[in-house]
C-alpha cells in the first residue's frame, strides 16, 4: 500500500525504524559490510504435512544482527532492494543454504524440500542460473524451491520467464509466495513454471473463527489442486486454526508458530532427527492435532 502511494520502500523502513536520513545511509553502509563480510546468518522454519504433522521441508530466512540488534528482514531486505543489494545477499543465502543443507544430509531420509526467498531482481541477473545450479549440486537429492513474490506483482518480462525455464530445467522448483495478498492477477499461474503456492498468512488468520475467511482459504487450496500445484499454509499458530484446514487434507503442507518457529541450523538438524524418531515409533502420532 505504501508502494501504490508513491512512497518508496526506503521511506517505509526509514518510517518503520524511525530513522533519519543520515541513520538510513549508515544502516546501508552497515549492511553492505555485513553481506560482503558474511554476518548475514541463515535460520529455518520447518514445514509439516499437516495430515502426518511430519517434517517435509523448511524455509530459509534470512538474519541479520547490527551491534548486536536484530533488525527486522522486513527492513534490511527492502534496504537491500532499494540500495542494489539484493543480488549480492541473495548469492550470499544461496551460497549458506546449499553448504547448511550439505551438512544436513545425514539427517533426512527421503523427500525433502528446501526453499529459498528470492527477489524479483536476481532473476534479472544473467549468472544466477549459474548459482542455482551450483546450489542444486551440493544439496543432493534436497529439492530447491525458489519461493518469488507477488507482492510488487510477478515480472512477466521474457528475460525473468525464460531464466524461470531455466531453473526449473536446472532441477529446482518455483513457489509463489506471498499468495493471495498481492497485486497479481490469477492467470499467471497459468503462465509461468510454478510448481508451488504458499497462501499468505492473511489468508489463515481468521479461519478458526470466520466462515467466510475457512471458505476462501479452502478454495484456494482446491485450486492448487486442481492445478496440480503444492500448497503451503503460512501463519498457522492455534490448534483451532489447523483444525479449520478441515478433513481433506491430503498433500497439504502448512507452517507456522504452532508447529515450530525459525530456528538455527543444528536446532534444525536435532528437530529432523526427533520428528524421525517419533514416527519411525508411532507413524500414526499427530502431534499437533487431538
Ligand atoms: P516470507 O517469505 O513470507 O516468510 C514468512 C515469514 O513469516 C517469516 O518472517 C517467518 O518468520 C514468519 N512466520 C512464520 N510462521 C509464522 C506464524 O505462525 N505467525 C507469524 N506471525 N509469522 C510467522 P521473517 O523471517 O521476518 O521474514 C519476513 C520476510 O522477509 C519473508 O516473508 C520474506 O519475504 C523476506 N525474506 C526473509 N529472508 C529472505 C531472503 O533471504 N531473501 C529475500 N529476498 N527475502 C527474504
Ligand atoms: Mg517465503
Ligand atoms: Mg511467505
Ligand atoms: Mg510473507
Amino acid at each position: 500500500a505504501a508502494k501504490a502511494k508513491g512512497e518508496g520502500g526506503v521511506e517505509k523502513y526509514v518510517r518503520a525504524m524511525g530513522q533519519s536520513r543520515l541513520e538510513r545511509l549508515d544502516l546501508i553502509d552497515d549492511l553492505r559490510s555485513a553481506i560482503a563480510g558474511g554476518e548475514i546468518n541463515v535460520v529455518y522454519q520447518p514445514i509439516i504435512a499437516v495430515e502426518t504433522g511430519r517434517i517435509v521441508g523448511a524455509e530459509a530466512l534470512a538474519r541479520w544482527s547490527r551491534d548486536g540488534v536484530p533488525i527486522p528482514p522486513d527492513v534490511f531486505i527492502t534496504a537491500a532492494e532499494d540500495a542494489g543489494l539484493i543480488v549480492d545477499l541473495g548469492d550470499h543465502v544461496l551460497r549458506r543454504v546449499a553448504a547448511d543443507v550439505a551438512t544436513l544430509r545425514s539427517h533426512i531420509d527421503g523427500p525433502f524440500l528446501m526453499t529459498v526467498n528470492i527477489s524479483a531482481r536476481q532473476l534479472r541477473e544473467a549468472t544466477f542460473v549459474d548459482s542455482v545450479r551450483s546450489a542444486i549440486a551440493a544439496m543432493h537429492g534436497v529439492t530447491l524451491v525458489l519461493e518469488i513474490t507477488e507482492r510488487q506483482g510477478i515480472d512477466l518480462d521474457p528475460i525473468v520467464l525464460s531464466r524461470m525455464e531455466a531453473i526449473c530445467a536446472a532441477g529446482a522448483r518455483l513457489a509463489v509466495d506471498d499468495f493471495g495478498v498481492g497485486f497479481s492477477s490469477i492467470s499467471y499461474l497459468h503462465d509461468l513454471p510454478v510448481h508451488y503456492i504458499k497462501a499468505d498468512a492473511a489468508l489463515a488468520q481468521d479461519i478458526a473463527v470466520d466462515e467466510r475467511a475457512r471458505a476462501l482459504l479452502r478454495s484456494v487450496i482446491a485450486m492448487g489442486r486442481t492445478l496440480g500445484l503444492g500448497v503451503v499454509i503460512e501463519g498457522i499458530e492455534s490448534d483451532d486454526q489447523l483444525a479449520a484446514l478441515g478433513n481433506d487434507t491430503g498433500e497439504l503442507t502448512a507452517q507456522g508458530y504452532l508447529m515450530y518457529r525459525p530456528m538455527v541450523l543444528d536446532r534444525l538438524a536435532a528437530t529432523i532427527a526427533v520428528d524421525r524418531d517419533v514416527n519411525a515409533q508411532a507413524p500414526q502420532d499427530h502431534r499437533w492435532r487431538g
